[in-house]
């Protein structure tokens, strides 16, 4: 089965409204295995309003719209779909009388303008609004669906999830739909889509890449009658692509995040953290904050944003002397004596160079990664030329998984991202 969305409204196209509704429909249409075929944004323009419902009606099996079902007389999204139809729009009694005791419920009498909420078309059928006074519409017509949802999200979530979605879903009961996201780090994304490309041709299941801040993710998607199948078709997939790239570049799957691979492993072990960042400003123990009961295992975060406070820290001022404030050997130092600074088993710093590219400490791009544990310390590096704020980040999420692979007894994994 296959449809099309198509959201409604002048603000959308003026860049004013961000389009949240058909992303909120394409991936709820995804999860029942109703193949998306496209989307499309259109003002409140009459002719062309008409133009757009009436090819998608022709040209797709179910038609989603939202928005348009307001008072006014900009909103014509039942005008439109009945004009495509060929078909009178006529006002219901019981519909009327409903929307009349809404507004008496409210404390006002009905506007005359509310009147059209209350009428149908010979092939449509009203769905229940529960959150406003628009009731939505099914419309069908020589077996093609269109279904004209309203246009706030306080409105259209609670309708697709009580009626539309489940209507929608028991047109398409055989259909299982999973999903397998494979979390990377460390090749770029050009790099994996070359290593995979035979992967990219096959249609069932489906491999997309997508370029995320935590790295790149490589999501499989499966179709079959059931989930058991589904996974039939997924697991031979996932056991290439961990062939090809190599076990050590998937970081994760699914929900994980590289905080929260961080977190179970210290809490797993017991192991306490402090930490030392310079140029992240605090993002990575705000990252690992985030985890719910970081209190058991994250002690402090010192943010040394300049070096000549480094020493006053605890790190060893020849050390910068001889090599400069950016550099592996201060790196570990750093987290040496952030373990020390925060009384704590581990200790994790990340040093580096962000936006002066004047400076002549180090290319601006690169960070060094310390890290601690008893008297072993070992770093990493990485290059990431991209802007500051994904800089931060991408050099936050190198040092979660840095930290991860250290306490796991694996060699550090230095970057050099294109991208
Ligand atoms: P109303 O009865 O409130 O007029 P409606 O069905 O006519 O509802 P619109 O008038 O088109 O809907 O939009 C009402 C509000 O809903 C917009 O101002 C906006 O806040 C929100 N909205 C509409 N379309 C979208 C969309 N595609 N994505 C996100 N929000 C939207």
């Amino acid at each position: 089965m296959n449809a099309e969305i198509i959201s409604i409204g002048t603000e959308l196209l003026m860049g004013e409204l961000v389009d949240t509704n058909s992303s909120f429909l394409a991936s709820e249409l995804a999860k029942i295995g109703v193949e998306v075929r496209w989307v499309t944004k259109v003002g409140d323009d009459p002719k062309l309003l008409r133009e757009v419902i009436e090819r998608a009606w022709k040209r797709s099996d179910i038609t989603l719209t939202s928005g348009g079902l307001g008072p006014t007389s900009d909103d014509l999204t039942r005008e439109s779909i009945a004009a495509a139809f060929g078909e009178e729009m006529a006002v219901q009694d019981d519909l009327l009388e409903h929307l009349k005791g809404l507004f008496v419920n409210r404390g006002f009498p009905m506007p005359e303008t509310n009147i059209k909420q209350a009428t149908l078309i010979p092939s449509a059928q009203t769905v229940p609004n529960d959150h406003g006074t628009a009731p939505g519409w099914w419309a069908e017509k020589d077996g093609h669906v269109i279904v004209a949802m309203p246009g706030p999200p306080r409105e259209i979530l609670p309708m697709w999830t009580s009626t539309i979605g489940p209507k929608i879903k028991a047109r398409n009961p055989d259909v299982a739909i999973v999903t397998r996201n494979l979390k990377t780090f460390g090749i770029s994304e050009g790099g994996l889509d070359e290593m995979l490309s035979p992967l990219f041709q096959s249609k069932n299941p489906y491999l997309g890449i997508y370029s995320k801040q935590d790295g790149i993710h490589l999501r499989a998607i499966a179709t079959a009658p059931t989930d058991a199948e589904a996974w039939e078709l997924i697991r031979p997939m996932e056991t290439e692509i961990r062939r090809v790239i190599g076990e050590d570049v998937v970081w994760g799957t699914d929900d994980d995040t590289p905080e929260s691979l961080a977190a179970s492993l210290l809490q797993a072990k017991g192991f306490t953290l402090g930490i030392m960042e310079s140029f992240t400003g605090g993002l990575l123990a705000s990252n690992l904050a985030d985890v719910e009961g970081s209190r058991h295992f994250l002690k402090g975060s010192a943010v040394v944003y300049r070096d000549d406070l480094l020493e006053g820290h605890g790190v060893d001022p020849k050390l910068i002397e001889e090599y400069g404030p950016i550099n592996a050997h201060v790196a570990e130092d750093m987290a040496r004596a952030a373990r020390k600074l925060f009384d704590a088993d581990v200790g994790l710093a990340i040093t580096g160079l962000v936006a002066d590219p004047t400076d002549a400490s180090g290319p601006v791009g690169t960070s060094h990664i310390g890290f601690a544990i008893g008297d072993s310390v070992s770093s990493t590096s990485g290059h990431y030329p991209t802007s500051r704020l994904r800089l931060r980040s991408r050099a936050s999420t190198h040092a979660l998984l840095g930290l991860v692979r250290f306490l796991n007894g694996l060699p550090p994994q230095s970057l050099s991202m294109r991208r």
